[in-house]
């Protein structure tokens, strides 16, 4: 999915201080992506803007798509830098990249787009598609590969059960399940369903830091509720993760993990790169259409491709911190 504020704000992201031990909640921050779809995003907040490499995570719906809007439509737009995640919980997404990908993207399967040295691709929901829900998350490359050609994987993962818990392990492993899909750092990415009165104990690699966000019910991390839509962040040390669900109806979670970025990035628009002018110079080759970022074909919903908004008449400057 595409960032599509018209005015989006330069981001850097510099390596944050641990907030000791316990839960941060991060409240999600709404913003329209088009139609009548809105997004409520998590990361990045004035607060936190990265876990590990998670640099960006957006979730949306239940979305009536018949509510009027049309559902999803996001002409070609670029990435450098990075890897989209698509993870749908109902609905299914048609998927077209420069790559000539011509995929659908389906609820409980991975579709992981590489960014790296340059990508566009274009997003629609599908015909017959009632509800879309789901979240679309970024993942930031370390220098080392973030000019890696890019790519798009898809996957399948199994269903598992642990300790009453349905869960599905995206990217890295969990709890012995290990996710075939090769990352660019220490990452973990899973689905967690837990069922009324559930208490889990996940066990975790205690040099990652955590978050866990909520897309149905409240679920309870290390005691502390996290409402739906939040997202409740545990910095790196504890070597298990404790869950509840002290509801009576099912509580669906993504749970988002990785070494603590150390790199300072700039995310600006759908771009990640390391300073202004670098940024800069990814919009420039943007809009002239260069040979980086390829063609989308079969698109047919919109302009053939979208046009980067204005850089900010500011240099960047480091992100506030709390
Ligand atoms: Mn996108």
């Amino acid at each position: 999915m595409s960032n599509v504020e018209e005015i989006p704000t330069e981001i850097r992201c510099q390596a944050e201080e641990s907030t000791g031990p316990g839960v941060e909640i991060i409240t999600p921050h709404r913003v329209p992506l088009g139609g009548s779809l809105e997004v409520r995003r998590t990361l990045p907040r004035h607060t936190r803007s990265m876990i590990g490499a998670w640099c960006f995570a957006d979730h949306y719906g239940p979305h009536d798509v018949s509510a009027g809007g049309g559902g999803m439509n996001v002409p070609p737009h670029p990435h450098t830098g990075l890897q989209t995640v698509s993870w749908l919980f109902e609905g299914v997404v048609e998927h077209r990249d420069s790559l000539g990908t011509h995929a659908l993207v389906r609820p409980g399967e991975l579709n992981l787009m590489t960014g790296g040295h340059g990508i566009c691709h274009s997003e629609v929901s599908a015909p017959g598609t009632a509800v879309l829900h789901g979240v679309q998350l970024w993942v930031a490359l370390p220098d080392a590969h973030r000019d890696t050609p890019a790519n798009f994987e898809h996957h399948t993962p199994s269903l598992v059960e642990i300790d009453g818990a349905a869960v599905r392990v995206l990217l890295g492993e969990l709890a012995g399940e290990r996710s075939p899909v090769p990352t660019f750092s220490p990452l973990l990415g899973a689905e967690l369903v837990l069922p009324p009165g559930a208490r889990l104990r996940l066990p975790v690699d205690p040099g990652h830091e955590h978050g866990v966000l909520v897309d149905s019910g409240i679920l309870e991390l290390a005691g502390r509720p996290v409402a739906r839509g939040e997202l409740g962040f545990v910095a790196a040390g504890p070597t298990g993760l404790e869950l509840a669900n002290p509801t009576g109806t099912d509580v669906r979670v993504v749970l988002l993990g990785g070494a603590p970025f150390t790199e300072d990035i700039v995310m600006w628009w759908n771009f990640i790169g390391r300073s202004h002018d670098e940024i800069a110079a990814f919009r420039e080759e943007w809009q002239r259409q260069s040979e980086r970022f390829g063609r989308v074909e079969g698109y047919s919903g919109g302009p053939a491709w979208l046009p980067a908004p204005p850089l900010p008449g500011t240099r960047i400057r480091p992100r506030s911190r709390p």
